[in-house]
């Protein structure tokens, strides 16, 4: 079986001089999970390992370097699943978790699905996972364009800052890119796909995106892995990452399935985003309707990864 691994840091708009360091860090990433498949370790394994290099880089709104929501906190999400046995975990609104995609790991291999804020923390303190400080999480860029967005603000008590549909869109310039996401397919032909996220930049707290919700921001099966990134609300309302699934179980290759769901989101809902695919034969796809989509790929026969954004 071939191996393959692609993975990305997000869709939106990539200033340029952001561009190269947002695919070093992707390349990085995608060659940590290659070594894993290379040494016969499983899709799940380096789609885990290749989501935590990403959250642990500042330079992606995932882990350390996540936005901020409209009250100045840092609430995370991440979804994990294994496309052979469908187990999924998933993890929404965590605060002080460096890593939620191992989080979310530990969830898929307990009796839960999902788990949420309070209950979450609490597991993650059982599974002996650590709390960080909220600096931990924190970088300057993310607290500077937080602290800009609030003196720009106008709020009204009819209508609250944080309720506005701009606020979570962000005008169309903005930089709000950073998601993360890896899929990848190992030597058995076992397919794993891994979404971890900070939400959308100044959004109303609490607010959950596609991103931990299984067949929405990740999905696997024994067809094809998909990870997505993008206006969550859209992207949760059309089932994207099972949509996109489901193309390839038709017999479609990944990366028209990536395309055809990507068009269905701009014709269905306005939405924009992209997202990022591979088969069980080991074929990659990736496509997107924002201006970019930071992303990096390694298959059988590549020296090194390519990226692109
Ligand atoms: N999809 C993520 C969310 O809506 C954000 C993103 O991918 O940029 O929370």
């Amino acid at each position: 079986m071939s191996m393959a691994i692609i993975v990305h840091g997000g869709a939106g708009t990539i200033t340029s001089d952001r561009a190269e360091i947002v695919q070093a860090g992707c390349r990085d990433a995608a060659l940590i999970g290659w070594r894993i498949l290379e040494n016969g370790g499983s899709a799940l394994d380096a789609v885990e390992a290749a989501v935590r290099a990403l959250e642990d880089n500042p330079n992606y709104n995932a882990g350390r370097g996540a936005c901020l929501t409209a009250d100045g906190r840092i609430e995370l999400d991440a979804g994990i699943m294994n496309g052979e046995k469908l187990n999924v975990g998933a993890v929404a609104c965590v605060e002080y978790i460096k890593n939620p995609i191992s989080l979310a790991r530990k969830v898929m291999e307990s009796p839960h699905v999902l788990l949420v804020g309070r209950g979450a923390q609490e597991f993650a303190r059982e599974q002996g996972i650590p709390q960080c400080s909220f600096g931990d999480l924190l970088t300057e860029r993310q607290y500077k364009r937080w602290k800009e967005a609030q003196s720009a603000g106008v709020e009204t008590e009819e209508e609250p800052r944080y309720h506005r549909r701009e606020v979570n869109r962000g005008s169309p310039r903005e930089e709000r890119h950073g998601t993360v996401g890896a899929v990848a397919v190992d030597t058995s032909g076992v397919l794993a796909a891994a979404t971890s996220t900070g939400g959308i930049f100044n959004q109303y707290p609490g607010r959950v995106g596609d991103t931990p919700l299984v067949g929405c921001g990740f999905y696997a099966d024994e067809n094809a892995a998909v990870s997505c990134t993008g206006e969550g609300e859209d992207f949760a309302r059309l089932l994207m990452a099972k949509r996109t699934a489901d193309f390839v179980a038709s017999g479609v290759s990944a990366r028209d399935a990536a395309e055809a769901a990507i068009a269905l989101l701009g014709a269905r809902t306005g939405g924009t985003g992209g997202l990022i695919v591979v088969d069980r034969p080991g074929n990659v796809g990736f496509a997107w309707n924002s201006e970019n989509m930071a992303h990096a790929y390694m298959t059988e026969g590549l020296d090194e990864p390519i990226s692109g954004v």
